[in-house]
């Protein structure tokens, strides 16, 4: 029995107990990270200056299920579990046979996923002394989460913010500032990396890799700090799947389960967060059927078009090598709107399931994402990020297949974030002065 409801809620003892840790439940096991000078597995003594033991030990994890300490899922109850919506209204624009379903992840009060794994990082790091962290943020949205989690947690943050978004984003800053964080343009003179760079060129807009080498800086330097990534590794992916197991206990009320499952693809976390429980399904309950896609930016088509070797994290090439997908270290993505899929690399755990056929991946460009979500908007009422705008572009496809089929197809995907701090985006579509085709 399908439910005539528009909107799927569950009650905050539905919060997951758990996150889902697929690498046991893997056909083959992923391959291990590599030291950038030896090119032998890291250990844990490798990644114990910047990282909390914790998150080393669920990073390598091989237990299932890994339990969610309960100051943890406290503060998930903020604004957990999330909300699955029917498009019933974008169903009827498209006069389509498929019944569309989308995870409300918007509605955390950061405005994305992100808070998901914020606050875990938050927690381990707290749990071993550690009084502050320091990360890096291109569009502002990974900084405005851990700096959200910290303050929630009663840790310090220091965010080194790419100088071309700190000029640009100015509101991404104040909300960052709001929840108490410092928060730096980098290039900065407070590390020898930033000293370098803005000694040769004063005016650096800064990029996403030299600022995770100010921020990786800045804790191995100091005892009291340690570092913070918001997505690509296999802990960050694994504390996602909270989305997916709710997902799937909302489809359960829904009466349905998904034909095809669709996420936006950057470094990751938000696809592998409401994939990989689905994903256990086709392992191990014979859901073969069952498709799941990852959409990614046509102007940085790291699943579609990159090769899949060991590379490293960042531009600086300092980071351990990771198996994945990837443009090469060196590569620049064109500055498309989705500023969260401008990543040369993909989480290696999405790649290896790329490469056991367990997943597919899509590309598209920026104008048609935004029509898109222009449309979506229109029916929905919620304003999709940038980057989530892909995912919406996908469902939109396939919906609009199903109805040339005249199959119907039920289709999930994640609404990552909304786009309220990315209007210029929109208002660049909507004046015309967008490049579509990038
Ligand atoms: C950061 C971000 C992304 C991209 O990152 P993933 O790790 O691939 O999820 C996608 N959507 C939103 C709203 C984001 O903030």
């Amino acid at each position: 029995m399908t439910t005539t409801d528009t909107k799927i809620t569950l009650s905050e003892s539905d919060i997951p107990t758990h996150f889902y840790n697929i690498a046991p439940d893997l056909p083959t096991p992923l391959e291990p990270p590599l030291h950038p000078g030896t090119k032998q597995p890291i250990g844990p003594e490798d990644l114990a200056p910047i990282f909390p033991m914790e998150l080393i030990k669920q990073e390598v994890s091989q237990e299932p299920f890994i339990e969610i300490p309960d100051e943890v899922r406290d503060i998930y109850r903020l604004y957990r579990p999330s909300p699955l919506y029917r498009a019933r209204a974008l169903e009827e624009a498209l006069d389509t046979p498929a019944h569309i379903y989308y995870k409300s992840e918007h509605v955390s009060p950061v405005g994305s996923h992100k808070l998901n794994t914020a606050l875990m990082q938050a927690w381990a790091n707290k749990q071993e002394g550690v009084k502050r962290l320091a990360t890096e943020t291109g569009a502002g949205q990974w900084g405005s989460a851990l700096a959200c989690a910290c303050q929630l947690m009663g840790l310090e943050c220091m965010v080194y913010m790419v100088r071309i978004s700190y000029d640009q984003k100015p509101y991404r800053k104040v909300m960052m500032k709001t929840y108490g964080a410092d928060v730096v343009a980098s290039p900065s003179n407070l590390t020898n990396a930033g000293r370098a760079i803005l000694e040769k060129h004063p005016d650096s807009p800064g990029s996403l890799g030299l600022a995770i080498s100010e921020a990786v800086e800045d804790a191995a330097g100091r005892d009291d700090t340690k570092y913070s990534l918001g997505s690509v590794l296999n802990h960050v992916l694994l504390h996602q799947t909270i989305i997916g197991q709710e997902a799937k206990k909302q489809m359960e009320i829904a009466g349905e389960y998904p034909d095809v499952l669709i996420g936006c693809h950057g470094g990751g976390s938000n696809f592998g967060g409401i994939a990989l429980p689905f994903v256990r399904d086709k392992i191990k309950d014979g859901k073969t059927d069952l498709r799941v896609i990852a959409v990614e930016p046509g102007a940085c088509a790291t699943l579609t078009q990159g090769k899949r070797e060991y590379d490293f994290g960042d531009v600086a090439a300092t980071t351990p090598l990771l198996m994945m997908h990837t443009l090469g270290h060196e590569f620049i993505p064109p500055p498309v709107h989705a500023g969260g899929l401008r990543y040369h690399g993909s989480a290696p755990i999405v790649s290896h399931l790329l490469n056991e056929g367990l997943i597919e991946a899509e590309a598209y460009f920026q104008g048609e994402t935004f029509k898109s979500a222009i449309e979506f908007a229109r029916c929905e009422g919620t304003i999709p990020a940038p980057e989530t705008s892909h995912a919406v572009h996908s469902a939109m496809v396939h919906a609009r297949k199903a109805k040339e089929e005249g199959k119907p197809t039920v289709i999930l995907f994640n609404l990552s974030g909304h786009g309220h701090f990315d209007l210029a985006s929109y208002q660049a579509y909507l004046d015309g002065t967008m490049d579509l085709n990038a």
